[in-house]
């Protein structure tokens, strides 16, 4: 059986990945199935199962533990987990490896085309809510780490370990994490989390395969806008409800519109991109990108899709008021969520969204949970070119570019402790795959996990 299983998995890889190590993969990618079939998903508080997160972390401990004999494992907010070096070197670098293990809920089975916890292999493809978000990775740094310490192969830095519990929903872990780290006294040369993947030039209308490499990440927040304590019966309506009121709230809050502009990890991109293409005149406009912004801008806003990049965005998500047809409402509140670029701040926003509306009836304030990143962080340094080397080591024809991340990520948290951050999980996600990520059939290529993993004991190593 575990033969068959070991031909049937060789022939789903291909004859590319014919080497010496079958066995040890074969084990590598057994460990990712049986982390995908921990239910660790992210609710609200009180609807966690915690059971589970307590059992994935056991389970690590069973499955990795060379490692966990050379680390000090602390749990951190109830369920987040923090690797600690029992051995640094001073002369090495810090540098620091993020991960998280709960999944979004799954909002559509029917969807699905497998059971989303089996952890299923098919068509040399490994399903399974958490299989690309963000287990793989998780599992891939431990199996490396596991490898390394058990041949003696050599570290080249210090490597920490952070893998966070509530990523989906709050980033309590990291944030508590990242404190612990400070207290420790510790500071990072380079911190490496989710946030980016190798994915088809064709998004950008270049040629070939493109490693994205997030090297800042766009901020959000929720603004909250409540008009209040206008009730009464509808006989005798005062002249606005809370309902008409907050109406015109969110219509001029809809109304304010950002500046498109060229934000640094932006204009990053672009001259990488620049250096990177053969048409000389294409080549010319992009290294120049600063020369050639309103263009640019124009070029970008033009796109939905990479509006984003360029400009802070918003959108009315929920609004609540009244609970009888003949009753006036008490009160009344809109939700508006941004999604705000780094060089902006959200208590900005919010003040400017404040003034906007000019109505002392309607207060607005900032919900909480939101990120104001700031950071940007550069490929052309000693920790980047680390990366790139690494991820070029197995992929040596994809090009690497820095970008925006547009999603918040775990990263956020470290900036303090932190010289460079980088978002990339260098897995090939080709197609309809990249909305598989929170959607349905979620998956990762075997022989890209497999990969996963070497580019980890690249990182590690000297
Ligand atoms: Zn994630």
């Amino acid at each position: 059986m575990r033969i068959l299983f070991l031909l049937s998995f060789i022939w789903q890889l291909g004859v590319n990945f014919l080497y010496a190590d079958e066995e040890h993969d074969l084990k590598a990618i057994q460990s990712l199935q049986k982390a995908i079939r921990f239910q660790t998903v992210s609710h609200d508080h009180s609807q966690m199962a915690y059971d589970e997160f307590n059992a994935f972390l056991n389970y690590l401990k069973e499955t990795y533990p060379t490692v966990f004999s050379h680390y000090k494992g602390e749990v951190v907010e109830g369920y987040s987990l923090l690797l600690i070096p029992l051995k640094v070197e001073a002369h090495f670098k810090n540098y620091l490896f993020l991960a998280h293990y709960d999944v979004v809920p799954i909002s559509a089975p029917k969807n699905w085309t497998v059971s989303p916890f089996a952890g299923e292999i098919k068509d040399g493809f490994l399903y399974g809510r958490g299989a690309l978000d963000d287990k793989a990775s998780l599992i891939a740094c431990l199996e490396a780490m596991e490898a390394m310490l058990k041949n003696s192969h050599p570290v080249g830095a210090n490597v920490y370990f952070a893998f966070g519990h509530d990523e989906e929903v709050a980033g309590n872990g990291a944030r508590a994490m990242a404190a612990r780290l400070k207290d420790l006294g510790l500071f990072f040369d380079l911190v490496l989390d989710e946030g980016g993947a190798i994915v088809e030039g064709s998004k950008l209308k270049v040629s070939g395969n493109l490693a994205m490499v997030g090297v800042a990440e766009k901020g959000f927040m929720v603004l909250k806008l409540s008009a209040n304590e206008m009730g009464g019966h509808s006989s005798m309506p005062p002249e606005e409800t809370s309902i008409e009121v907050l109406a015109k709230a969110v219509a001029k809050a809809h109304a304010v519109d950002f500046s498109t502009h060229l934000t640094d990890p932006v204009l990053q991109m672009l001259e990488n991109l620049g250096l990177q293409t053969e048409n000389p005149f294409k080549a010319f406009f992009l290294k120049n990108a600063k020369w050639f912004k309103p263009i640019i801008t124009f070029i970008l806003d033009n796109n939905k899709d990479t509006r984003p990049m360029i400009k802070t965005v918003k959108a009315t998500t929920r609004i609540l008021g009244g609970n009888k047809v003949n009753q006036l409402p008490q009160s009344a509140q809109a939700f508006i969520m941004f999604r705000t670029l780094p060089d902006e701040d959200i208590h900005q926003i919010k003040n400017r969204i404040e003034s906007v509306i000019g109505d002392t009836r309607v207060t607005v304030e900032i919900m909480p949970g939101y990120s104001n990143p700031k950071q940007v962080s550069r490929l052309d340094t000693e920790s980047g070119k680390k990366l790139i080397s690494s991820i070029k080591k197995i992929y040596p024809d994809v090009r690497v570019l820095p970008y925006l991340t547009m999603a918040g990520t775990d990263s956020r948290s470290y900036a303090e402790i932190s010289k460079a951050t980088y978002r990339i999980n260098p897995i090939e996600i080709y197609g309809k795959d990249l909305s598989s990520i929170h959607g349905h059939d979620e998956r990762i290529k075997l022989s890209s996990f497999l990969n996963f993993i070497k580019f980890y004991k690249y990182m590690f190593g000297p």
